[in-house]
Formats: C-alpha cells, structure tokens, sequence
C-alpha cells in the first residue's frame, strides 16, 4: 500500500492470516467499529516501532504502544534512574532508583504483554545506530529533550522512507509533529537551525504522558491504517491555559534532508 518509494508503511512483514483466541480476546476492547480492524491489529502486531528515549513522553508512548500489541517494540534510553524522573518517567518507580532505565523498562513492558518482543538499548543512538534502527523499524517514535536527538532522527526515518513521530514538551505544554518522508514537512524543514538546548526545563508529567499517548495514538492509527493520523500538521497542547492548536507545516523544498526525494 505504499504510495510513495521510500513509504513503508503499514509494515512490511506480513503477519499471519487471523488473530489467536488469546490474541482476540486480549485485544478485544479495541477491536470494532471506530478504533481497530483485525487486520489493523495484525499489522500491529508485524511493526517494529523505536522509541527513543522513554522518559516522560516516550514512557508512555512505549507503553501504549506494547499494551495496543504492536509486535516489536525497540526502546532507547541511557543512564539511570534519579529522584526527579520520578515526577514524569511512568515506566519507573522507587524501587528502580539508581538502575539503568532501559533495562528496567523493558522488563516492566514485557510483564505488561507478554505476546509482544521488546527489545532494550541502554544508551541513545548514534547516527549510525540510529540509521541501522531504522531500515528495520516502521515507524521512530522521537522524544529526546535535545534537538540534535530529534533532528538526528528525523534525518535516519527519511533516509529509511519511514514515519517520524516527534514529540516535545516543556512546563505544561506539549507538541507533537508528524512526518511522512517525501510527503510532509520533515523536522529540519520545520528546524532549519537547531534551537538552543535547555538541559534542565521544567516539565509536569500529566503533560509528558498525554503528549507520549498522543505520539502512541499517532503510530498506532499509522501502523494500522486506522484513522486519519496528523501527518504534515503541529499539534500544540497548551496545558498552562487549556488550548489546543493544530496548523499545517510547509515543506521547505531546499532542505537539506527531504529537499531531494
Ligand atoms: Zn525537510
């Protein structure tokens, strides 16, 4: 069903013809008119989605994406975890405190569905990595706090002809991007230069876990071929005053990144 040369998705691996009774039975409250098929689920379940990293936003994001049954999910986070994660990061606890975040995540995910995998990268991407993660992913899932994270994945999902979801946060505010290579605004054409970074911004987790479960939205109605996803718009929550936005995002036809395809 790919509409463009470097579009792939829904995802490549076919998976198999019908649900298992488990499968079904699992799955079954969003199965049906107005959320999934079970086709869509069986395309879930054939995905491999990276999420990078899973502090607030990509936490829940990742976990969304592992309870939906997407069928591979590749979560990347270094470090360990600290007392002020605990505000936001939803995939840690107390008990983790001062253990490495990928590892502990993943095995809170698996405990969470056991019929998918979940594969653990215990430090972020380089751009070789990052590349190499997505020829085999289909979809990225972006959630760094930086933006040379951010628009070093951007540059590996439209070199790999597949969909960006960016994520982004700050105080009580949260954003979301989302890009189709070759279709829609990339995030270099939206970051022609890379912003300053603030190490240390406040966030509130209410916010960095609804903006990662709207990042999980998003894949899952990609993954699936359900619904009509965001792509090529910015998606703005303003939680400080209650007001969402949407507006369309221009293509820059010289960008460095997608100008070519
Ligand atoms: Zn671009």
């Amino acid at each position: 069903m790919s509409r463009h040369g470097h579009s792939r998705t829904p995802p490549r691996r076919p998976g198999p013809l019908q649900l298992s009774p488990a499968e079904r039975e699992r799955y079954d409250r969003q199965l049906g008119p107005g959320v999934l098929s079970e086709e869509g689920q069986l395309r879930l379940k054939g995905a491999s989605a990276l999420v990078t990293r899973v502090g607030g936003m990509g936490g829940p994001a990742a976990q969304m994406l592992a309870m939906a049954g997407v069928g591979n999910v590749i979560i990347a986070h270094g470090g360990e975890m600290i007392s002020p994660d605990l505000n936001r990061q939803v995939l840690g606890s107390e008990n983790v405190l001062g253990q490495p975040r990928a590892t502990e995540f993943a095995a809170y995910l698996r405990t969470m569905n056991r019929m998918i995998n979940v594969e653990a990268i215990d430090h972020e991407p380089d751009d070789a990595e990052a590349f190499e993660l997505a020829r085999r992913c289909d979809i990225i899932l972006s959630c760094p706090p930086t933006f040379a994270e951010r628009l070093r994945l951007n540059r590996s999902a439209v070199a790999a002809g597949i969909p960006l979801i960016d994520a982004a946060q700050w105080g009580m505010t949260g954003t979301l991007i989302v890009v189709r290579p070759g279709q829609t605004a990339c995030l270099q054409c939206v970051y022609p230069n890379e912003p300053p970074f603030e190490e240390l911004f406040p966030v509130v987790g209410a916010i960095s876990c609804a903006t990662g479960a709207l990042a999980a939205l998003e894949a899952i109605k990609i993954l699936s071929g359900t619904g009509k996803p965001l792509f090529g718009r910015l998606l703005t929550y303003d939680g400080f005053v209650g007001r969402p936005s949407v507006v369309e995002l221009k293509r820059n036809p010289n960008c460095p990144v997608c100008g070519h395809i």
